[in-house]
């Protein structure tokens, strides 16, 4: 007997039909032979539309009051759900995350998850239970109802199948897989048969939202084995392992994916003085403000000062701007600019690690599309470069043609 956790992403239930498509699913899965957890998101557009009701009533809202409204979407969906089973002859059981006491703490609309009470699920699945829990929410220590981040359902499937040592942790969306990009861009992005957790890692933290980052870091810390799949046709998925077995599935090629990121926004603060700590004044204030930087980039001129550049959440434009605007004036730099119409593209590759070359490779791909690199950053196995957003489908589509990835890998 296997033990399978199942989690439905918002398409997957976005409509009573759908709800009812995703309790056959499951019951197939289950007549097979299988234990059942199935983690459920809120019915598609369900969560933008509570936090646009609070937004109307009060647009700074305390993170608590918004978590006890952003998690009522998945509370309708996992007692429908448990209905669908009940009126197909299946005993099942609703949980929200609190019930299961999934304990995070209490950093509201981002809360991480530190330990997940399996009793109650596991008492269920001995008496014949399907369990249905509410995904991307949990409570802290003082009882409140928190939320894991937008895309959190995720990180509540993977998380309870490592809780409950589950065989594997199967995602259901609306693409058969995880892609060489993302599909909607690219229609010729191409479908893998695996990936490795350390490059999916990478592929979510540059900005592909398939998975939410801290799904495939519990999955990696805990040695889950995951994969994606549709909700809506039939297929072997993708699945997300270490790096030794995906060599066992497929070969290994020099670029696994590409990312891209529309979040982003760039700053510059020009003629500086060149001293010793001048990196801490520009960006401890932004840090105070409690805004993430993303990429630095540190220009020393002919004549001795030097010029400063870094990027920030779109978000958190306006308050960097006038944060650096500030430091400007302490400084008395020459000048402060910005540009919030800015992307950033990565290749991704465990292939990299072997190879020369692959970065000088990206450039010469983007050159010959006309495209200007605005910054560039590079680590183990990611190149990433940041372009006017303009050049997004076109970077993007040139990266996928020069690189092959359309063809089987
Ligand atoms: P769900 O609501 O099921 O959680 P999401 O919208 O969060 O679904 O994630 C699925 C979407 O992720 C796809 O529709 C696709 O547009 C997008 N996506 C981005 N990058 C990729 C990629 N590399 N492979 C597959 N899908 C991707
Ligand atoms: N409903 C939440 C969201 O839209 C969580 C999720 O779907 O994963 O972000
Ligand atoms: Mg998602």
């Amino acid at each position: 007997m296997s033990l399978l956790v199942q989690k439905y992403g918002g398409t997957s239930v976005g409509s009573i039909e759908r709800i009812e498509a995703v309790a056959e699913k499951v019951i197939g899965y289950r007549e097979q032979g299988n234990d059942m957890v199935v983690v459920v998101s809120a019915m598609s557009g369900e969560t933008n539309r509570l936090a646009a009701l609070a937004q109307e009533i009060n647009p700074r809202a305390n993170g608590r009051e918004l978590d006890v409204l952003l998690t009522t979407g998945e509370q309708v969906t996992i007692a429908l759900l448990s209905m669908a089973f009940e009126k197909r002859g299946y005993a099942a059981k609703s949980y929200t995350g609190g019930q299961v006491r999934i304990t995070t703490d209490s950093a509201h609309n981002k809360a991480r998850i530190k330990s997940i009470d399996n009793e109650n699920i596991q008492r269920d699945l001995d008496s014949g239970h399907i369990v249905v829990v509410a995904g991307f929410q949990g409570i802290d220590e003082h009882g409140n109802i928190t939320t894991l981040g937008r895309g959190g359902s995720d990180t509540t499937g993977v998380a309870l199948a490592a809780a409950l040592k589950a065989d594997e942790c199967q995602i259901f969306t609306d693409v058969d897989g995880v892609y060489t990009t993302d599909p909607r861009v690219e229609p010729d992005a191409r479908r893998l048969k695996a990936i490795s957790f350390e490059e999916m890692l990478e592929m979510a933290s540059l900005g592909s939202k398939v998975l939410q980052i801290r799904a495939v870091e519990f999955a990696q810390k805990y040695q889950v084995p995951l994969r994606v799949l549709s909700s809506f046709e039939e297929g072997e998925g993708t699945l997300i392992t270490t790096e030794y077995e995906v060599e066992d599935i497929m070969e290994q090629a020099l670029i696994s994916g590409i990312a891209f990121n529309r979040d982003e926004a760039q700053l510059t603060i020009n003629g500086v003085a060149d001293t010793p700590g001048i990196a801490y004044q520009i960006l401890g204030p932004i840090s105070d403000a409690n805004i993430e930087v993303d990429m630095i980039l540190q220009n020393v001129s002919a004549d001795g000062s030097t010029d400063f550049t870094f990027t920030v959440h779109r978000n958190d434009y306006e308050t960097a701007f006038a944060s650096l605007q500030k430091t400007a004036e302490s400084l008395d730099a020459r000048e402060v600019s910005g540009n919030n119409r800015i992307v950033k593209i990565s290749i991704v590759g465990v292939g990299m690690r072997s190879h020369a070359g692959i970065a000088s490779r990206m450039f010469e791909y983007l050159a010959k599309e006309g495209i200007n690199i605005l910054m560039i950053s590079t680590s183990e196995i990611k190149v990433s470069v940041v372009v006017d957003e303009k050049y997004l489908e076109l970077g993007v589509r040139a990266l996928h043609e020069g690189f092959d990835l359309t063809q089987e890998g």
